[in-house]
């Protein structure tokens, strides 16, 4: 990884020479770690797609999260972007602040994100390390066919929206955390696992390249992140509570708080996305070839503003606060 060797003792060189240089290549990497650059190939009639996400503790995780988690989620959440686009991942970088020298959580940071790298067949390709406030930020490439990214700006009134998996229990992890819900020691383990391992949706957002008609990855909250889509749009949106996908552990919960987790939980990592009634079937087909479940949970209106309406129709008049990472 890069430089900055003045501000390293010997040990943490050590550490991370030890826990991050690997001598691996994909096929898109001409050169990775030790020059002062790495060249990356993007295949003719490609563009490169670019993401980055900063996690700070504190603020986008707990201090309670195993360090092999860390590392899956520090690098889940950038191919979650690069999922809500389109694209194919190629490479990734890390900057990585370290509070110590610690050789057991290097190890495991470690572990968990090139076992997430190997499962989508990137490498890393540099970075930097300092001393600091442990802080880990991630900047993932991709490739995806000129003109072919899927956009927030693409949704069209009349368009169904749809999302990928199910919402909301990452938000009751940290309900449980916080101490506001009990829950038994399996429902919470299900629910916490939805929170520390979020699988990128990475398959599927490739598969709905020309399906869809925009997407955006959920990592604010449903409400949230579908008002960017729907400013990028001009275009407004109706759904249907009801509809929304929720895990059993979830639907046993009091209404109020599963339409907060729901609504406005975090850390989904799922795909909101629209598309065309006509394109109902090859919605299915892409969904069912990425092994994915999706539901329709409403649709864009030509009129602006978000409506969320129940099982019987009527329009729920509570606001909800988009999620603000730990601060909701
Ligand atoms: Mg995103």
């Amino acid at each position: 990884m890069a430089k900055r060797t003045a501000e390293r003792t010997a040990g943490e060189f050590e550490l991370i020479t030890r826990h991050f240089t690997r001598s691996r290549r994909s096929a898109a990497v001409d050169l990775g770690v030790g020059d002062d650059c790495a060249l990356l190939r993007v295949a003719p009639g490609m563009q490169l797609v670019v993401s980055s996400d900063m996690l700070v503790e504190g603020r986008h995780f707990l201090s309670t999260v195993a360090p092999d988690r860390l590392g899956h989620k520090a690098l889940a959440v950038n191919l979650s972007d690069l999922a809500a686009c389109g694209a194919e991942p190629l490479a990734f970088t890390l900057a990585l602040a370290l509070p110590r020298g610690d050789d057991h959580f290097a190890a495991g940071l470690a572990r968990g994100l090139f076992a997430q790298a190997d499962l989508h067949g990137i490498e890393l390709v540099g970075g930097d390390t300092t001393a600091g406030p442990l802080n880990i930020c991630i900047t993932a490439m991709g490739q995806v066919p000129v003109g072919q990214a899927l956009l927030r700006s693409g949704a069209r009134p009349g368009d169904d929206l749809w999302v990928s998996g199910t919402l909301g229990d990452a938000r009751l992890a940290l309900e449980v955390f916080r101490g506001t819900v009990v829950l038994d020691g399996q429902a919470f383990e299900q629910v916490r696992r939805a929170m520390e391992l979020p699988e990128p949706r990475v398959a599927l957002g490739q598969a709905l390249r020309g399906v869809a008609s925009s997407a955006i990855d959920l990592s604010d909250g449903l409400l949230g992140d579908l008002g960017h889509v729907l400013q990028a749009s001009c275009v407004g949106a109706s759904v249907r509570v009801d509809s929304i996908p929720r895990s059993a552990v979830l639907a046993s919960q009091a209404p109020d708080l599963q339409h907060t987790c729901l609504l406005a939980g975090g850390d989904d990592y799922e795909l909101l996305f629209s598309a065309a009634p006509a394109q109902r079937q090859a919605v299915a087909a892409a969904a069912q070839g990425a092994g994915v479940a999706v539901t329709r949970i409403g649709a864009l209106t030509a009129a602006r503003g978000l409506q969320v309406v129940d099982g019987h129709g009527a329009v729920l008049s509570q606001t909800w606060a988009g999620f603000d990472h730990f601060k909701s």
